[in-house]
Formats: C-alpha cells, structure tokens, sequence
C-alpha cells in the first residue's frame, strides 16, 4: 500500500500506482472508449460500465480507488447510481466524481448530496481529471491512515493506564479521560474548568510548573513527580507534558504508588539494617564515599567515630535473636537521641556538621561526621555517646550492660578514603587494653597505627611461643609482718622472646586477653607452676601456698574448675597450697561463671585472693559478698603509704573490713623499709614487694626456703 508521503508527492499526469483502479460509469461507448485511452495512458486501470446497474455489481465484487460517474443517464441516473454506491460502500470513502454539464449548478448541488466526492464539468479536460483523480485518491488513502491512527490512539488511550487531561495554554483543564485511574484524593478537583496548577499542593506546584515551562520551551515531553499522602499513605503520580494540537497540552498522569512503594522496599532490603532501619554497611560505604568526595571539593574534613561491642554473644544465649533486634533498637535510639543533643548544642558555637549513623554489623556502629575543617570536640562526643551506650539497657526481664570501645579516625590523620578511615577506626579499637567497663575511647593517629601494628607482631610471637613453651615461670615470696616468715609466693610469668627479647607480662597479658591467647597461655602457666609445687614437694621443700593469676577470661570458662581439680589430684597435691588471684572487676562483671566457679574451687579447699583491691569499682561494704579468702592491697597504695594520708586511710579501711570479714590482707609493691613498718602499725597480716624478695626463677626462689625466716 501506498503510503502518505508518496502519495504527495506531485505527479499530475500520472496515476500513483499501476495499481490504481478506476471504474467508469457512462452509457454513450465514445466517451468511455476516449476516457480509457486518456486514464490508461495516465498509468491507470480502467474498467467500464454503460450503466448503473453494472456499476453496481462491479463494485460488489471488486474494489475501485475512484469512479467517475456520468450525471445523466437513462433508466437509473448518475444521482440514484452515487446514492447506491454509497450505501454498497458502507463507510468506504472511494471517491466519486459526478460529470455533468457545463454550469449545471443544479446537478453540482445534487452531485455533493447523494454522496459524491467533487465533480468535472463536460467537456472533459483529461489532465485536470488525472490530477483531480490522483489528489482525491491520495486525500482518500491520508484520510484513511488518519482514521485507523486516531482510532490507534483512543484504544491506545483505552488500554493505557494512565490519564488524559487536555490543558489549555494557562493550564486550565479542558476535558478528562480516564481520570477515575487516579488515587482518589488526587483526582478529587480535576474537573473541567479548574486549573490544573491550582489544585496541586504547593510542594509539588513548583516541581510540575517547571516541567511545563521546560516542556512549552522545547516543544518536547516532559515528567514531573507528585508526592502526597492521604489517609497515612504516601502516593506518587508521575505525570508528563505533551504538546498537542492549536496550543493545547496533554497531561498524561499515573499512579505509580504501588511501583515506587515496591521500589522503595526494594532500597530499603538492599541499603537499610533490617533490625533498627538505620543505614547498614552497603549504604555506609556509599554515602562514605561520597561525602570524601564532597569534602575533597570543599575542602572540608569527614570524621568517623566507630563503637564496637566486646561480647555480644553472651546476650544472644540469654535474649534469643528477638531481643537482639530490640537491643539494636534501643543502641540506635541511645546514639541518635546522644548525637542530636549534641551537635544542637554545638551549633551555637561552630557549624554543623552533616552526620549519619550506620550499623556497620551486629556489635558495630558507626557515626559519620562530615563538612567541618575539624573535629576537636569528636574525642568529647565519642566520650558522651560511648558513656550513654554503657549504662546498662533494661529489656523486659533482662538487663544488658555492653562493653564498648570507640575508635574515631579522621582526614587529617587517616587515609581519606572509605576504607582508610574504617580501618583506622578498627586500628584504634584493636589498640584498646584497658579493663572492661573502662571508658575507652581511642583515636587514630600515625603512632597508634605503629603501635597497633608492634602488638600484632607481639601477638604473633607469643601465639609461637606459648606452643612452643618458651614461656617461664618467676616466683615472689611473700611474708608474714608479724614474725617475717616464708608464707607463700606468687607465680608470674616471664617471657623472654628470641627476636623481642624481654617483654612484661603488663605489655603481652592484655594482647593475650584481647586475642583469646590468654586460655592457652593460662592452662601453661597452672601446668607449670603445679608441676613447680609438685617438683619443691617431692625435693622436701617447706609446703607454703603458691599463687597463680587468672584472668577473668579463663575464670569465666566452663572448665576450669574440672581443670584444677583434675591438676591437683593428678599430682596429689593438697589444695591448700594453690591460691588463684583474680582481680575484684570479674566479680563486678558479676554476670558470667566467675562466682560460680570460684565458690565451686573453694569448696574444693582451694585459695582464693582479690589481687589489686581497691583499683576497681566495688566498694568496701561489698567485701563480705565475694567469694575470697584474702585481699592484695595494690601496689600504687602502698607506694604512697608514708607520704599520702589519703592513701594511708584507704589502706588502713581496707585491713579493718577485711579482717571484719574474716580475711588475710597482704600489701603488695611493698619497697622500703618504711612502707613496711607503717603495714605493720595499720595490721596488715602480710607483704610482698622488692624490698622482701624479687620475683625470682624456680632454682633461684629455694634460698627463700632454706632461709625460711627473713633478716628483719
Ligand atoms: P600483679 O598480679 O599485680 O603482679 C605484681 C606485679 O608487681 C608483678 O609484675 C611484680 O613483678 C611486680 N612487683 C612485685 N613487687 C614489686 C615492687 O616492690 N615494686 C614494683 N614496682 N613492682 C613489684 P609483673 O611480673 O610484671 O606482672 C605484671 C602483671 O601481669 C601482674 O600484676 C599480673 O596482673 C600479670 N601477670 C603476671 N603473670 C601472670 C600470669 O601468669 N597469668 C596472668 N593471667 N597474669 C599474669
Ligand atoms: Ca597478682
Ligand atoms: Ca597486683
């Protein structure tokens, strides 16, 4: 089939297209002989017919592009045969061209009303016909493609989903379609007559107004989004501009509510914590990434403060996976409430800064502090915020004191790159050794990164030699005041490494704890030092109680009561002679096995004492509850016995509620003479320090044996 474009272009003597049938209706044969010489010479078909009747069963049974059909005709005339065909056509817009007499104005009237498309007076100018002919034919064939458009477009509009409204050049609605696919609230005021601007809400007003001055400027489609929320729900309409005809717009709109809900889910899954709906690592790392960027173009600085908890696990067993996720929520509420109050209250004095808080996974949060040219007060915040998420949290029937540590890193001193500062912040975490419950906040610099980087070497080491054994044991005796005899000792470890040399046991024991090399390096030193007691026992050395420190770590184990009891009987030794030190922030930890399994040694016969007593939080009325026998006054009192009053009061309060409750009290660190006799005026039963005896090796330690008794 032809198409439109080449039907225009100009051919006048020529039909368009062999194809291009004619069929001529007239009864006198020399007009139609002339006539099918001139159109078939033109390129058209012709077929021929002396009267109406013929031309109508012609017509039944094939098709025509155009007739011409003469005006006058005996038995059924040109008018009567045109109003027929019409009726045979049944819509069809062949074109019919009446041929009538010279100035028949009648015949013209009467041609247009039964149907005929134009008429050419007689006589007949062949090259105005051929050109009448073709325009008609290519009129028919544009009109007809116009036809099946126009109905293309209304099912179009049909099936689409969207809306129609026709706007006028000031936006005012002129007429609707389909406007019932519109969220009801909506759609409430789109009527006929309203403008269209003026029913928007006056977020959106702005946003839809620029997309039609856009789209009135270039003559091209342009969309808009349009936000609102009825009934406590957020809708979306997308909409766009069409330019249509004579200076009127269509506005197709749609309601993609369900599309971008489902969108929105979709970011959520992907970018948000499940439990607390906080950012989650994915998004950390993106919006991390470009805030850098951002700040790189500002010259600005981003800050990160990363909070970590040590032993998450230990709730899980208690609160199950439920009360975790409310757990999280409550960590995130505590940061969130923290954090605002803060930087409202620093924004009257300097700028603020754009934050974000993530959850980088279960026990880690991180919140980002970005556009400020420094960050003296991050070290003030982490502080604030790390102390509100260390008081405990209270869920329903379980109350969870965490144990965090911060690490904050920066541009100034960081790499600035997402995982720069990220490893940074976990540099800083790793380089904390403090007690647990201490506030711990660590920030990143070049010497915490050298410092970090010397104890990871250390704990390489030592994880070797602790398998290997390299590890000894020293021993420091310990002396009654009142008559200066052998009364016990202390074992403590001493680790001479090949490449590092000597290193004290105040540097490795926390990287140990830290690493969880501490339960290995823990079952060495009770091998050792009860094979020591059995090996002075079997050599028929005096039998006094040798004291072994154990960390909270291994004291919370499950086995450590099986493992001592099954050390001592193994080498028949009597229970007495073994003392565990412990410090008292395991009894303040108060929550895991510590109690239970100190109290089951006891009643094995074993010794318990509180090494360090009154560094840590408990307060002397609390003495009588733990499960000791004795208590090591810490060194650092002693060291100021005889110049600090103060010292003096704790350390005399200290010998008084503990002899209250029944235990023995040594002073430890004790050294000069003068530390001594002031222990000695306040009570103390015993000392132990450099002035009485160094901690020595195992062969070294028997001249305290067989000195048994101390020059005074
Ligand atoms: P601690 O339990 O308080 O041990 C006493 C520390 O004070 C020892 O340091 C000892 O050598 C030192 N000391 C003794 N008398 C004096 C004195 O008169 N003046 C001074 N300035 N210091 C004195 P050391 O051996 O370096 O041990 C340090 C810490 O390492 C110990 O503190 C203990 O907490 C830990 N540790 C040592 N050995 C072991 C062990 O076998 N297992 C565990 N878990 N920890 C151990
Ligand atoms: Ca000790
Ligand atoms: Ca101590």
């Amino acid at each position: 089939m032809a198409t439109p474009e080449t039907l225009n272009e100009h051919q006048p003597a020529t039909a368009l297209s062999e194809h291009h049938r004619l069929l001529i209706v007239d009864d006198d044969l020399a007009v139609r002989m002339v006539s099918r010489l001139a159109l078939s010479k033109a390129g058209f078909g012709v077929t021929e017919a002396s009267d109406g009747y013929t031309a109508l069963s012609w017509l039944d049974s094939h098709k025509f592009d155009a007739i011409l059909l003469d005006a006058r005709m005996p038995g059924m005339d040109g008018f009567e045969t045109c109003r027929k065909m019409r009726d045979q056509l049944n819509g069809d817009t062949v074109p019919i061209i009446m041929v009538t007499g010279q100035d028949d104005d009648e015949s013209i009237d009467a041609a247009f009303e039964c149907g005929a498309t134009d008429f050419v007076a007689k006589p007949l100018n062949w090259r105005i016909i051929c050109q009448r002919l073709n325009s008609l034919i290519g009129a028919g064939v544009v009109k007809k493609h116009l036809k099946s458009r126009s109905h293309q477009i209304s099912s179009m509009l049909k099936t689409s989903s969207e809306t129609m409204l026709l706007l006028d050049g000031a936006g005012v609605i002129q007429g609707t379609h389909q406007i019932e696919r519109l969220p009801i609230g909506f759609r409430a005021q789109m009527t006929v007559g309203n403008n269209f601007f003026e029913i928007l809400d006056e977020e959106s007003v702005q946003l839809v107004s620029t997309a039609w001055a856009t789209s009135q400027r270039t003559e091209e489609c342009e969309s808009f989004i349009v936000d609102y929320r009825q009934d406590e729900k957020q809708h979306t309409v997308q909409g766009r501009f069409v330019p249509g005809a004579e200076g009127e717009w269509l506005c197709l709109l749609q309601d993609q509510s369900a599309l971008f809900s489902c969108e929105q889910q979709a970011f959520e899954l992907e970018f948000k914590d499940a439990a607390t709906g906080i950012a989650n690592e994915k998004q950390l790392l993106s919006e991390l990434g470009s805030r850098l960027r951002e700040c790189r173009d500002t010259n600005t600085h981003t800050a990160i403060i990363r909070f970590s908890a040590t032993d998450l696990r230990s709730f899980e067993a208690t609160i199950g996976r439920g009360g975790m996720v409310k757990l999280a929520q409550a960590i995130v509420e505590r940061l969130e409430i923290g954090l605002e109050s803060y930087l409202t209250r620093l924004q009257a004095e300097t700028l603020r800064p754009s934050h974000l808080i993530a959850r980088l996974c279960d026990s880690d949060y991180v919140v980002v502090l970005s556009g400020l040219d420094s960050f003296e007060f991050i070290e003030e915040l982490a502080t604030l915020l790390l102390r509100r998420l260390s008081t405990s949290i209270d869920l329903d029937e379980h109350i969870c004191g965490i144990d965090w540590t911060a690490g904050i890193a920066d541009t100034l001193d960081a790499p600035p790159t997402t995982d720069g500062l990220l490893s940074a912040t976990a540099y800083a975490i790793y380089s904390d050794c403090a007690l647990p419950n201490g506030y711990r906040v660590h920030r990143y610099n070049s010497d915490l990164k050298a410092r970090v980087h010397h104890d990871i070497e250390i704990e390489r080491l030592l994880r070797r030699d602790i398998a290997d054994g390299v590890l000894e044991m020293h021993y420091q005796p310990k002396f009654d005041l009142s008559d200066l005899s052998l009364i016990g000792m202390e074992a403590l470890i001493r680790w001479n490494n090949a490449e590092l040399g000597f290193i004290s046991p105040a540097k490795f024991i926390p990287i140990a704890e830290k690493s969880g090399l501490i339960i290995s390096l823990s079952h060495l030193v009770v091998e050792k030092v009860l094979d020591q007691i059995a090996a002075w026992r079997d050599e028929g050395y005096k039998s006094v109680p040798t004291s072994i420190n154990i960390s909270g770590i291994h004291l919370n184990t499950r086995t450590i009561v099986e493992e001592l009891r099954a050390g001592i009987q193994q080498r028949r030794i009597p229970p007495e002679l073994v003392e565990l030190e412990v410090t008292e922030s395991i009894m303040v930890d108060g929550v895991g096995k510590a109690f239970k399994n100190l109290n089951e040694l006891r009643d094995m016969g074993i010794r318990v004492a509180i090494d360090d007593f009154g560094t840590g939080y408990s307060s002397l009325s609390y003495l009588k509850d733990l499960p000791a026998d004795c208590l090591k006054i810490d060194r650092s009192f002693v060291q100021s016995i005889t110049s600090d009053p103060t010292a003096e009061a704790i350390a005399r309060a200290i010998i008084t509620v503990g002899h209250d409750v029944n235990m023995h009290v040594i002073a430890e660190g004790v050294e000069t003479a003068e530390e001594l006799n002031k222990l000695a005026e306040l009570g103390c039963d015993s000392v132990q320090g450099y002035f009485t005896g160094r901690p020595v090796s195992s062969c070294e330690f028997t001249s305290f044996f067989e000195g048994a008794r101390l020059a005074g």
